[in-house]
C-alpha cells in the first residue's frame, strides 16, 4: 500500500508577510476539510511566525526552506533546528537544487543538515536531482545515487521515520519542462531500492518520495499515480492558492 501522499509548497524567496498571510487565508479555505493527504507550505523565514499562528488547528503544516546543523553559534544568516521548532515549524527542506547551485550546498552539508534536523525532531525533506547536462550524459541514476548515499550517510531506520526525499530534476524546476511519468518513476524506483538497502524493506517502502519540477494542476494526477511517487514538492504553482489546492486534490 502506498503511504499517505504529501504535498509541500515551496514559496522560495517570494512574498512579504502581508502577502503570505493573504495566500494562507485563501489556501486554508481551498483545502479545508480535505483528508487522506498531508499538506505543508514553506514560506520565507520572515513569514514563519505569522503564518504559524494562522495555521493553528488547520490541516496545513509549516515547513522551512533550510535549516543549519548547529544548535547555535557564529553562523551568520543561518537558522538552527530549535529556532524553527519554537515557531511551530516541524519540517525543513534540505539541499534544494537552488541551494546546491547558488549557495555551495554539497552532499556533505546536506547530510549534516538532515542529521541535525532529524535528531531535533524535524522532518527532513532531502532534495536530489540531476542537471540537464548530467541527464544528457546518461548520468541521472548515478548522480541521484551519489546524492542519496552521501546525503543520508549515517541515518538509521529509526531516523528514516522523519525523512522525505524529493526527486527534482534540475532541468524541470521553474522551466515548465516536466519529467515524463516514466522518467520520474524510473528515478523514484531507483531511490526506493537505495532506501530499502539502507533502512530495510518496511521502512524503505514507507519513506515518502516526492516529485518536484513544474508540477501543475494538469499534470499532478498522472505523476502521483506512479507506484513510487508519493507526493509533490511544488514551487511556482504553490504561490496560487487555487493551483496548489488543485494539486492537493489530485493526490487525494
Ligand atoms: C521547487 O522549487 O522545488 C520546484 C519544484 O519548483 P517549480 O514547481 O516551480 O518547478
Amino acid at each position: 500500500m502506498k503511504p499517505t501522499p504529501f504535498i509541500v509548497g515551496n514559496w522560495k524567496m517570494n512574498g512579504t508577510v502581508a502577502e503570505a498571510r493573504a495566500l494562507v487565508e485563501a489556501l486554508e479555505t481551498a483545502v479545508a476539510g480535505l483528508s487522506g493527504v498531508e499538506i505543508a507550505i514553506a514560506p520565507p523565514f520572515t513569514a514563519l511566525a505569522s503564518v504559524s499562528a494562522m495555521l493553528e488547528g488547520s490541516n496545513v503544516q509549516l515547513a522551512a526552506q533550510n535549516v543549519h546543523w548547529a544548535t547555535s553559534g557564529a553562523f551568520t544568516g543561518e537558522i538552527a533546528p530549535a529556532m524553527l521548532i519554537e515557531l511551530g515549524c516541524g519540517i525543513a527542506i534540505i539541499g534544494h537544487s537552488e541551494r546546491r547551485q547558488f549557495f555551495g550546498e554539497t552532499d556533505e552539508s546536506v547530510n549534516a543538515r538532515a542529521t541535525a534536523a532529524i535528531a531535533s525532531g524535524l522532518t527532513a525533506i532531502v532534495c536530489v536531482g540531476e542537471t540537464l547536462a548530467e541527464r544528457e550524459a546518461g548520468e541521472t541514476l548515478s548522480v541521484v545515487e551519489r546524492q542519496i548515499v552521501r546525503g543520508l550517510a549515517g541515518l538509521t531506520a529509526e531516523n528514516a521515520q522523519r525523512l522525505v526525499i524529493a526527486y527534482e530534476p534540475v532541468w524541470a524546476i521553474g522551466t515548465g519542462k516536466v519529467a515524463t511519468t516514466a522518467q520520474a518513476q524510473q528515478v523514484h524506483a531507483h531511490i526506493r531500492a537505495l532506501l530499502v538497502t539502507q533502512f530495510g524493506a518496511d521502512v524503505g517502502a514507507s519513506v515518502r518520495l516526492q516529485y518536484g519540477g513544474s508540477v501543475k494542476p494538469d499534470n499532478a494526477a498522472e505523476l502521483l499515480a506512479q507506484p513510487d511517487i508519493d507526493g509533490a514538492l511544488v514551487g511556482g504553482a504553490s504561490l496560487k492558492a487555487a493551483d496548489f489546492a488543485a494539486i492537493v486534490k489530485a493526490a487525494v
